[in-house]
């Protein structure tokens, strides 16, 4: 199967599932808006409860937030959204298809990096036992060729970026002979800049003094109340503010299912530090992160560190954990040092002062920020496509099974008479009113119990819990697991601990500070 024809699977699976519904589907959707059904809310929820409480409840010096979606409307013009939050676009005339030029030339630099994988391919099979892959790397006329593309490109792309040189974009796409995915054609536009904020009226008048943005980041409602915390906290530096929240973009290009949403979910955390030791705090936030994502379990090869080639405009450094998504590595969370750019901004544009007093230093300064941003939404898929399997099973028949952290699962355990009479549902009723109030649980008499395990296989369940015959004569049931589909013969006594530990998050924590 191919990585394409696997993702669409996995879209298809999350509809079918309860998981992700296309927005408003009986009037023909609505572009890049996604609605969460039962299976997806629970699963998201888990999500948010596992980031925070590893970012808040484990570490004594980070504390939550909740800040309103609407802000006035200074904040954006002081942190620079309304002037350069934008994207550089470009239509091609024939499809009237639009894309984000920067997104073309990567999309570009990554087929030149797959050619070189299949000259790498091609060298193995010619060369077999003896075949030295540096060499070939650092040796092969064709790779050295397509390497010193890749550099160029990536040069001109850079420097044209970081000058926001749009003509010198327009023609990078054209040298490097870059055509529309859908006409196939070179008929391009030129390249414009096009601001990524939504916005609305506040109140009943309809003039320009009452436009407000919809926010398209979480962390401002954290700048603009960093002295409310602080003060009201009595938090010392360095110390954080997390803040789980909706924000809101105007892609351009909204495509690849939840992974670029118009409305989404972000987990933020802005963590204030001493001017000066903000590369520490960096370097201590990404390897932070990146123990908590492997946490997850989904295996160290599908995680990478890309640093950003063009800074924002309040960035000194910044870096993206990319994942092994169906197309691709592609970001998942951001972790940026911020400076003071935030904050000096509004005291600059409010005029109130945004400085702490150190009582450590006797100084008084406006504090650094590292700050680490992810998507729930891309954290759903992330897990979501990684978790999805089909596996063949004997007697020729197949299985889809979602082999979520166990976690996370939107249902721990699924309790199932296995016939509907003989007092066996009665006793399943037992058994689901023991575990309820510790677990997320499903009661399901209906069907076979094979077409029954596939369901709950279909959704991630990490437990079956089959009640029999037997379980009325000596209070025994058949525990199944997932991922191994092993069974075992337990007392219903047993069964509430010995589910609890693995589906605790204290012990998934406790494992990931261990
Ligand atoms: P990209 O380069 O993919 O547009 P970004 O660099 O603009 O992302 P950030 O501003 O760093 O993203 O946002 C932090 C995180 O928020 C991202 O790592 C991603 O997980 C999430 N995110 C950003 N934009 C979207 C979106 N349109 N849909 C879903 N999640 C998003």
């Amino acid at each position: 199967m191919t990585q394409e024809d696997l993702f669409k699977n996995i879209i298809a699976h999350a509809k079918e599932y309860g998981f992700v519904f296309p927005s408003s589907e009986i009037y023909d959707g609505l572009s890049a808006v996604y609605d969460y059904g039962p299976m997806g809310v629970e699963l998201k929820n888990n999500i948010k409860s596992y980031w925070w409480e590893s970012m808040v409840r484990q570490h004594e010096n980070i504390v939550g937030l909740d800040a309103a979606i609407f802000m006035h409307p200074k904040i954006w013009e002081a942190s620079g959204h309304v002037g350069a939050f934008n994207d550089p676009l470009i239509d091609n005339k024939e499809s009237k298809k639009r894309y984000r030029a920067d997104v073309l030339l990567e999309d570009y630099l990554a087929k030149q990096e797959e050619k070189i994988e299949k000259e790498v391919e091609k060298g193995r099979k010619r060369f077999g036992e003896a075949f030295d892959t540096p060499q070939f790397l650092a040796t092969n006329p064709n790779v050295l060729r397509i390497k010193e593309k890749i550099n160029t490109v990536g040069q001109r792309m850079k420097e044209a970026l970081q000058r926001n040189d749009l003509e010198g974009l327009r023609q990078l796409i054209l040298d490097c002979e870059i055509v529309c995915p859908v006409s196939g054609t070179r008929n391009w536009t030129d390249v414009r800049q096009f601001n990524l904020m939504f916005s609305t009226q506040m109140g009943s008048v309809n003039d320009d003094a009452n436009q407000i943005y919809l926010r398209p980041e979480t962390a401002q409602g954290i700048f603009v109340n960093f002295l409310n915390v602080q003060k009201t906290g009595r938090m010392k530096i360095p110390f954080g503010i997390a803040q789980i929240g909706k924000a809101f973009r105007n892609e351009i290009v909204a495509r690849q299912f939840i992974f670029r949403m118009r409305e989404f979910e972000q987990m933020e955390m802005q963590f204030f530090v001493r001017p000066g030791e903000e590369m520490k705090w960096y370097n201590y936030w990404k390897a932070e992160r990146l123990r908590w994502h492997s946490s997850m379990g989904l295996g160290p090869d599908r995680y990478r560190f890309h640093d950003h080639e063009k800074l924002a405009h309040y960035a000194n450094a910044a870096c993206d954990i990319e994942f092994a998504f169906p197309f691709g590595f592609k970001e998942l969370e951001g972790i940026h040092s911020r400076t003071d750019f935030d904050l000096s901004q509004h005291q600059k544009f409010s005029g109130r002062k945004q400085q702490y007093f150190d009582p450590e230093t006797n100084e008084s300064y406006v504090p650094y920020v590292v700050e680490t941003s992810i998507g729930v939404d891309r954290t759903f898929l992330a897990l979501f496509s990684a978790a999805y399997a089909e596996e063949a099973l004997e007697g020729g028949e197949s299985r889809a099974v979602l082999k979520l952290p166990v976690v996370l699962a939107p249902v721990k355990a699924a309790i199932l008479p296995l016939v509907k009479k003989d007092g066996l549902p009665e006793k399943a009723r037992e058994v689901w009113q023991l575990l309820t109030y510790d677990m997320s649980t499903q009661y399901d008499e209906k069907d076979s119990i094979g077409k029954r395990y596939r369901r709950q296989d279909a959704i991630g369940t990490p437990y079956c819990i089959t009640i029999d015959h037997q379980t009325l004569e000596d209070n025994t049931v058949t525990l199944r697991e997932r991922d191994s589909m092993r069974q075992e013969r337990i007392p219903v006594s047993a069964l509430r601990n010995r589910i609890r530990e693995q589906i605790s998050f204290s012990h998934a924590l406790s494992r990931l500070n261990g």
